[in-house]
């Protein structure tokens, strides 16, 4: 059989092993060594390329069905949970707590979950909206599992590694949001980034409001592409007498965007957390659809305002 291995950044150092194990079972195998950022991203370019019969996609679930044969398989990691003692002073005020996770740890909820109510808690495990598939588990552009819960609990958990998960899910919801690492053996609330991401946002949308010229990135990741969309903004763009041109990459590469040099702003369709985590890469506005709105929104108003 033809193989196409895929790994995220994290587990790209085990790529010749795993080939290695699939080579003497007869196998032909090939590693793919493209930027990979999540199951939303499989590649299946390359696969088709190489007439793969196959793509092996490790580290993330399912995103969503595609019409090619892909096995996804899970890297589970057991971590440390002696960090949840530490979590409970400073929970101590919060009797009902949702409960999110990625991928990774999704198997361990149920110890958390346990472990939390042995210390009187009422813990909740919300459902994600389906590109994350595993309740309590959360994606940068799934964050169902926090959302659908705010109203119910009076914080949140999020137990794991780094601030990209967390932060989607804390910017999507109003209760205390606490973040419980087990690999820094750190515990922290993260509620001020609120209100320093809609700063930001505000801020995107008056330095857009002088552009004349937008341009709308559309990606080719399989979970990621949204051209319809884009094909909205671009008629919302021009009707309100500005120009729009549709930008397509697979991954955008901020150098040569910034060479683009007609637009004054852009706006994102391609994964959600682009406008929200890597804005000031591209040294212009780079907006979400909603913000974007929002401008055209205000520049209707102004110009209604001048004709009065
Ligand atoms: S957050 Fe972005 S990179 Fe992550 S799964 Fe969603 S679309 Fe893909």
């Amino acid at each position: 059989m033809r193989i196409l291995l895929q790994f995220p950044e994290g587990l790209k150092q085990y790529a010749l092993e795993h080939a290695k194990k699939l080579e003497a079972e007869g196998n032909k195998v090939f590693i793919s060594a493209s930027p990979t950022f999540g199951a939303c991203d499989l590649a299946l370019d390359e696969a088709r390329a190489l007439k793969a019969d196959k793509l092996v996609h490790f580290g993330h679930a399912e995103f969503h069905h595609v019409d090619f044969n892909v096995e996804y398989v899970k890297y589970e990691m057991d971590a440390p949970l002696e960090i949840l003692r530490e979590s409970l002073a400073v929970l101590k005020d919060y009797k009902t707590i949702g409960l999110v996770t990625t991928i990774q740890h999704v198997h361990q909820l149920e110890a958390i979950k346990r472990f939390y109510e042995s210390n009187g808690k009422t813990v909740i495990i919300g459902k994600p909206y389906g590109f994350a598939k595993q309740p309590g588990q959360i994606l940068g552009c799934d964050i169902g599992s926090a959302a659908t819960v705010d109203r119910q609990v009076d914080a949140h958990v999020y137990f794991g590694g780094g601030l990209f998960h967390p932060l989607g899910a804390a910017l999507a919801t109003s209760k205390p949001f606490l973040v419980v690492e087990p690999f820094e053996n750190k515990v922290e609330f993260i509620d001020r980034y609120r209100s320093v991401y809609h700063k930001r946002s505000n801020g995107r949308i008056l330095a857009a409001m002088d552009a004349k010229n937008f341009g709308i990135l559309v990606s080719t990741k399989n979970g990621q592409h949204n051209i319809r969309l884009a094909e909205v903004i671009k008629s919302k763009v021009e009707a309100s007498g500005l120009k729009a041109g549709v930008l397509v990459a697979n991954t955008f590469d901020f150098y040569s965007i910034g060479n683009m040099l007609e637009f004054d702003a852009f706006v994102n369709t391609a994964c959600p957390r682009i406008s929200i985590d890597d804005p000031v890469r591209i040294g212009k506005p780079l907006l979400s659809a909603n913000e974007l709105m929002e401008v055209l929104k205000i520049k209707g108003e102004l110009a209604g305002q001048r004709t009065v």
